[in-house]
């Protein structure tokens, strides 16, 4: 150790500077290695600023300092974040390119990033008395006399009721006060309390398959599972956490944003036998933060989770589940800019456990990994429990009349549909009346004056709202450039088509699913229930593509496949099948034969030639060639650098002097200064550089050196800019 430099606490703190700071110990305190990984308040910056940070090096100051201050406070006597976490954040860190302190931030739930506690995780449940055990055959029906009569089969935990009984509390309350139930505290490990489970179907040979390569071997592992829905992934999944469980380890599954629903935690539950924690954006931050502890503490046993879960600490890991590995979701889109995908794989790796990505239709960069023999590959052909697959169509629209966005053919299914007393799902991604309004006289179309976009029209026709910026204006009575009242909405969004589709069947139970008629997650769930099982016809966005079972929806309908079809972006395709194959997935998942419409201007398109010839593993194929002869990824790796301003003269500036100072190396090209895909949004505008690389290597040493030069720049003061590496929009 150099002679006389003091030993200090390094702190990492959530700001956007790429170093941490070094602080001297309290006061009265004393310096140890059992500092490391717990949360310190620290002053900050001018006055009496304060933060919480984190303790992640304890050793010699770097330099001998003068000005060096005292932690204030410690807040956690033992380590919150240490051990396999914190080595993953700290790689995720060199990786991103982010300062390690924004990564400890992302990783812990507002509570805990606050400065609070750890939360208190104990899991109570509810039995019933003696006196409410005789009771229970007494008295009038209702909540309370159910609630009463659940908890003679045996006590329940409160994650159960909630899943199970949402809105107990208050009728539990009543019964307390009356002596008729208690409230007991339980031992999360092995709960004595998890109410019924159902049993699990035998494996089928391919299930039985991902199941032997997830058995065999120690330690780290990989494995891709390809699968329609309805192929039974889901089932692999509880087998294998099933199996961990058993052997007294934790299991984590990720899930799409639109994945987690009610549904899916009360399935995993009634088949795992053991609570189930949540984490997602719908919960309040102190529920996150109690999931957050109880698996950090090893009492959770299985957490579902959004992206951010991929966090959360496993000290018993046992394995890693990727639902819908493809998702684009699992991309954080701001601050960090991590993929909770490569994330988890990092962290399996870390831990020395196996993880198993899922998905219908898997994303390219997880297809080339198992072709390479990086991953297992398993395919699960059939649909389980006998179902069969949909029959797909291409509706050919050329030289055919359109109402309201629908072909005579369309509609003339819809009816037989509904006459069979089935469900209808017309799919199109996009909400509003019509995404453009056009003067018929002169070509003037509703453009907001703050993107590059077109005003999507709303309303049935009177309002205009543009979805980037939210900017909203009346539709205009006459074309502003040439007076004319010619003006007439182009296209359909789910509003106009909803409209017509009220006409047509006057008597159908109607139901539109977008981000205007549901905008809460179980707002979704109530809105499907409400549909029953009765014949009706669902319109809506992606929000139907995932979620609810919908076992007497028989015909899908998509309108606007064209749209995806001649996209800029390099991802557009593979997009495009992902969705078609996700939204055809929802028809005939029961025991009747489902068909699938594709209305479309070019029938004979690659893409669905492809797609209805060989399916996704052909468009993969094709797409994975494609992107080889491109040297696109993942055959090539990608970072993008954005930036945005009041002018477009600042953008401009720094992408240019940004080019300049990136020193050409081997194997790394820098492209542009080049227009976003939208250069002018909510009056930003907005630029970007592209680097590419053949090998990873290169392009990190390359970033590494490169940033410290950005941020010294006067120019990048004049905007604000941000780094993402395996951007997957470019
Ligand atoms: P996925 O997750 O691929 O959409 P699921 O696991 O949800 O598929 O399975 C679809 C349906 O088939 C479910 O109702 C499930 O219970 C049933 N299922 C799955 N595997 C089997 C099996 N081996 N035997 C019988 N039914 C099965
Ligand atoms: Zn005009
Ligand atoms: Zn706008």
């Amino acid at each position: 150790m150099p002679e006389g430099l003091p030993t200090v606490l390094r702190v990492a703190l959530p700001i956007p500077l790429p170093q941490c700071f070094d602080y001297l110990p309290p006061k009265d305190g004393r310096i140890g290695p059992d500092w490391l990984g717990c949360r310190v308040r620290v002053p900050f910056g001018r006055g009496d600023g304060e933060r919480v940070g984190l303790v992640v090096d304890v050793g010699p100051a770097g330099h001998q300092a003068t000005d060096l201050r005292p932690v204030l406070d410690r807040l956690d006597a033992e380590p919150l974040l240490a051990g396999e976490l914190l080595d993953s954040l700290r790689w995720a860190a060199g990786y991103y390119h982010a300062p390690l302190g924004e990564l400890v931030a992302t990783a812990l739930p507002a509570p805990l990033r606050a400065g609070q506690p750890l939360p208190d995780t104990a899991v109570h449940a509810w039995q019933t008395t003696t006196g409410g055990r005789a009771a229970a055959d007494a008295g009038r029906d209702g909540r309370p006399r159910r609630l009463l009569r659940l908890l003679l089969a045996g006590p329940r935990d409160e994650t159960w009721l909630d899943q199970a009984e949402p809105g107990w509390r208050e009728p539990m309350r009543r019964l307390q006060a009356r002596g008729l139930v208690e409230r007991i505290r339980c031992d999360p490990v092995s709960p004595a309390a998890s109410g019924p489970t159902a049993p699990a179907p035998e494996p089928t040979p391919g299930q039985a398959e991902a199941l032997a390569v997830l058995r065999a071997g120690e330690g780290f592992r990989a494995l891709l599972l390809e699968g329609v829905t309805g192929s039974g992934k889901t089932e692999v999944y509880l087998r294998a956490i099933a199996e961990v469980l058993a052997q007294g380890r934790q299991a984590l599954v990720l899930v799409p944003e639109i994945g987690l629903t009610p549904q899916t935690l009360a399935r995993f539950r009634t088949r795992l036998g053991v609570p189930v924690l949540a984490m997602h954006s719908g919960l309040a931050d102190g529920e996150r933060a109690r999931a957050w502890a109880a698996m950090a503490r090893g009492e959770g046993r299985v957490l579902v989770g959004t992206r951010s879960a991929v966090f959360c600490p496993l000290p018993r890991a046992g394995l890693i589940v990727v639902d819908e590995e493809h998702d684009a979701s699992y991309k954080q889109q701001d601050g960090v800019r991590y993929h909770a995908r490569d994330l988890a794989l990092v962290r399996a790796r870390a831990l020395g456990v196996p993880v198993l990505l899922g998905s219908a239709t898997p994303s390219l960069e997880s297809l080339q990994n198992a072709l390479a023999g990086r991953y297992g590959h398993v395919r699960l052909a059939q649909r389980a429990g006998g179902a069969r697959p949909p029959v797909v169509r291409v509706l050919d629209l050329r030289r055919r009349p359109l109402r309201d966005g629908l072909c005579e053919e369309a509609l003339q299914a819809i009816g037989t549909c509904l006459e069979r007393g089935e469900q209808a799902l017309v799919f199109r991604n996009r909400r509003g009346y019509a995404p453009v309004l056009l003067c018929h006289d002169c070509g003037w179309s509703a453009r907001c004056a703050r993107c590059d976009s077109a005003m999507t029209v709303h309303a049935g026709g009177r309002r205009l709202v543009c979805h980037h910026c939210g900017a909203r204006a009346p539709v205009p009575n006459a074309c502003p450039d040439c007076a004319s009242l010619g003006l007439q909405p182009q296209g359909a969004g789910t509003e106009r088509l909803e409209q017509a589709l009220a006409e047509r069947f006057p008597t159908a139970r109607l139901l539109r699913v977008d981000r205007e008629t549901t905008r809460r997650r179980d707002a979704l769930e109530k809105h499907l229930a409400s549909l029953g099982n009765g014949p009706g016809i669902l319109v809506g966005t992606q929000m139907l593509a995932k979620g609810h079972d919908l076992p007497n929806l028989s015909l899908v309908v998509v309108v606007g496949v064209d749209e995806g079809l001649y996209s800029a972006d390099f991802r557009a395709g593979e997009k495009l099948a992902q969705l078609l194959i996700q939204v055809a997935g929802r028809a005939g998942r029961a025991s009747k034969p489902g068909q699938v419409l594709l209305q479309t201007h070019h029938p004979g398109h690659p893409l669905l030639t492809t797609l209805l010839a060989g399916g996704y593993p052909a468009v993969a194929a094709l797409a994975l060639a494609e992107r080889e002869a491109a040297h696109f990824p993942p055959f090539a790796h990608l970072a993008l650098l954005r930036a945005e301003a009041d002018h477009e003269a600042a953008v401009q500036s720094f992408l240019q002097e940004a080019h300049r100072l990136f020193e050409a190396r081997e194997g790394v090209i820098a492209n542009g200064p080049m227009p976003a895909p939208m250069p002018r949004r909510a009056g930003k505008a907005r630029g970007q550089l592209l680097l590419e690389a053949a090998r990873r290597g290169p392009l990190h040493a390359a970033l590494r050196d490169w940033l410290p030069a950005l941020r010294a720049l006067k120019s990048a003061r004049r905007v604000r800019w941000s780094l993402d590496v395996d951007p997957i929009d470019l």
